[in-house]
């Protein structure tokens, strides 16, 4: 029998058993399933979709695919994954300051692709830093410092490696149960006592819909729960860039600014609301304001600054104080009015366009260019008035950028 018909043949009423999720993902790993059959079997899993039985063995069966990080020390380690999207830098920023907290954060992190960035090319503005760690540089640091942010090594979850390739070509990614199954193994494989999600929706996130986010989550949190881990999940709004960068350079720069205790008040409050429920799940604080109370005070003090210097140097980058961007310009605003709407999708393809972002996984990434917001929604502007502040490596490429932010900003007369 076709191993796709394990799934297209049974009756709505009719699941899966754990049985034969292993043996799609074992074969599929082993090159036992060829691609077609594997391909046929994400379509029906995005057509039929799962419940969170399935859901939970096929996470499981994609986590025992490859190894899980070992645990390092006797602290509790946490993590925190956000499902993406314009000017998110979060990470950068969390990761430092729960290490402070006698906490280990060994995030594993990814390049961005399409409109949303990605923490580990945001990382390697910085010269140097290394984002190849393998498990035993990564337990290392863990001990030395608490905190880590690198890739996924080879190692790690091999059958979502594969198969994200897969459903990449195939149209098959937008499955919630792929989804879940594909972040939740690799977050699991780094052996954690409490995980945090951030699920964005809005024209910048990969969830468009509030509805969509929401359901994504539920999936997220019930697959982290079945699988013993407290998991909890924060809904957040994309329907603009978060904070006023967006960029690789740009991004660190402004994280910068944040881990001094200055920085945009909306990616501040983002971080911090994250790095609360990781407190409590660890018995840190009893109660979230405390700890919010506290990580206002830690961030405030530097020592979360302190920390990413650390971290920087420990993954031999060079830190510096500021990094360099490229040339810049303004664009300004063709009419007066009220600004009601960003177009997400248009401001990450103008920085794809500046090279700031990737079109394909092999595209070399421009780390000194990207935007700066001078302006947020519900803001009144005037004709004349800068919008966005473009970095750019080359006229070509700023004036294709300035094509998309055309048609990016709705402002109302
Ligand atoms: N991010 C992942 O790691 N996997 C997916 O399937 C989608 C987003």
């Amino acid at each position: 029998m076709f191993a796709s018909a394990i799934i297209a043949n049974k009756r709505d009423s009719q699941s899966l058993s754990r049985e034969e999720i292993e043996f799609m993902i074992d074969g599929f790993v082993s090159e036992a399933v060829p691609d077609y059959q594997m391909s046929a079997w994400a379509m029906a899993v995005l057509c039929r979709g799962m419940n969170k039985r399935e859901i939970a063995d096929l996470t499981e069966c994609m986590l025992n695919s490859g190894i899980r990080l070992q645990r390092a020390s006797e602290r509790p380690r946490v993590d925190k994954h956000s499902t993406g999207g314009l000017g998110d830098k979060t990470s950068l920023i969390l990761t430092p300051l729960l290490a402070c907290y006698d906490l280990d954060v060994p995030m594993l992190s990814g390049r961005g692709l399409g409109i949303t960035g990605g923490t580990l090319d945001k990382l390697e503005a910085l010269d140097g830093y290394r984002c190849d760690l393998n498990a035993a540089e990564i337990d290392q640091q863990l001990k030395t410092i608490g905190c880590v942010i690198t890739g996924t090594t080879p190692e790690i979850t091999p059958a979502d490696r594969k198969l994200y390739s897969l459903r990449d070509v195939t149209g098959t990614v937008p499955s919630i149960a792929l989804i879940t199954a594909s972040i939740m193994s690799k977050k699991l494989a780094e052996s954690l006592d409490a995980l945090v999600l951030d699920v964005k929706f809005g024209s910048g996130a990969f969830m468009r819909s509030r509805e969509d986010a929401e359901n994504l989550a539920e999936s997220l949190v019930d697959a982290g729960t079945r699988m013993h881990v407290p998991t909890q999940a924060i809904l957040s709004d994309m329907n603009q860039p978060l904070g006023r960068m967006v960029g690789n350079a740009c991004e660190v720069n402004e994280s910068l600014d944040v881990l001094r205790g200055h920085g945009p008040a909306d990616t501040r409050e983002l971080t911090l609301q994250l790095c609360v429920p990781l407190l409590v799940a660890t018995g840190k604080f009893t109660s979230n304001e405390d700890a919010l109370a506290s990580l206002i005070k830690m961030l405030d003090s530097g020592a979360a600054l302190r920390r990413f210097q650390q971290m920087v140097e420990h993954q031999s980058g060079k830190f510096v104080d500021k990094l360099p961007l490229s040339d810049e310009s303004i664009f300004e605003s063709p009419v007066s009015g009220r600004l009601t709407q960003f177009d997400g999708q248009r401001i990450g393809q103008a920085v794809i366009e500046l090279g700031g972002g990737r079109r394909k996984l092999s595209d070399q990434v421009d780390h000194q260019v990207g935007l700066e917001m001078l302006v947020r929604l519900g803001d009144s502007v005037s004709c004349g008035q800068p919008l966005i502040r473009i970095f750019a490596r080359s006229t070509a490429t700023r004036t294709a950028a300035e094509q998309l932010l055309q048609s990016a900003l709705t402002i109302e007369k």
